[in-house]
């Protein structure tokens, strides 16, 4: 896409992920951390690396800190091509700006809550980003089934993946992690390639053949 569509969708993770705001840069270079190690120690989101769901968010959201800040060193491969915009990325990462949105959620809870354990979503609104990220990091590498044996733990969730929109097929993309559309048997249908072809044709973005 063009620079000016990339900024477009920077705005756009801002505004639906608010307070728990993912660079397109740092998750980048994660993502092709965790391809080039899967399963393995310097993997920065594994659940062989670690005891429980909770466990990994943690070292999900340290490793995606020390990227971010530079504190973990990356060859210069895992960066090369990834979307950039370091200004808005620490703005969107900024306390104030964090703050400005947990109270704007809490506002909106106060709004439209009827019951009072309504609150208790609160704390996943606050981390949908890292809770969303967290659910296919660890369930796509536990439990699901296979179309492809590989050498990491990486299975597709459901059958039919309408909730992550393709994501969850996650031992396909582990199997050819370069295309677009993630779906492989019949009865698979990913969704977020649906969204891609529509963009496609919208000239928003261009598919190149992987
Ligand atoms: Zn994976
Ligand atoms: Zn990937």
């Amino acid at each position: 896409m063009s620079k000016g569509w990339e900024r477009v969708f920077f705005v756009g993770c801002f505004i639906t992920q608010g307070s728990s705001y993912i660079s397109a840069y740092t998750y980048g270079i994660m993502h092709r951390l965790h391809h080039a190690h899967t399963d393995k120690e310097n993997d920065p989101h594994s659940p062989s690396n670690t005891p429980n769901l909770f466990g990994m968010m943690w070292e999900t959201r340290n490793n995606y800190r020390d990227i971010h800040t530079g504190k973990l060193q990356v060859e210069d491969k895992y960066k090369k091509g990834l979307p950039q915009w370091p200004v808005f990325d620490n703005f969107a990462h900024s306390w104030i700006t964090k703050a400005v949105w947990t109270l704007l959620y809490i506002v909106i809870y106060a709004l439209l809550a009827t019951e009072w354990w309504h609150f208790l979503f609160l704390p996943v609104t606050f981390a949908m980003g890292a809770f969303q990220g967290a659910v296919v990091n660890w369930w796509a590498h536990k439990f699901g089934y296979r179309n492809f044996k590989v050498d990491n733990t990486s299975r597709n969730i459901l059958p039919l993946d309408i909730f992550f929109w393709g994501e969850a097929y996650h031992n396909n993309h582990h199997r050819n992690p370069a295309t677009p559309n993630n779906a492989h048997r019949w009865f698979e249908w990913d969704m977020g390639y649906a969204a891609m072809r529509l963009l496609h044709n919208l000239r928003v973005i261009r598919l190149v053949r992987a």
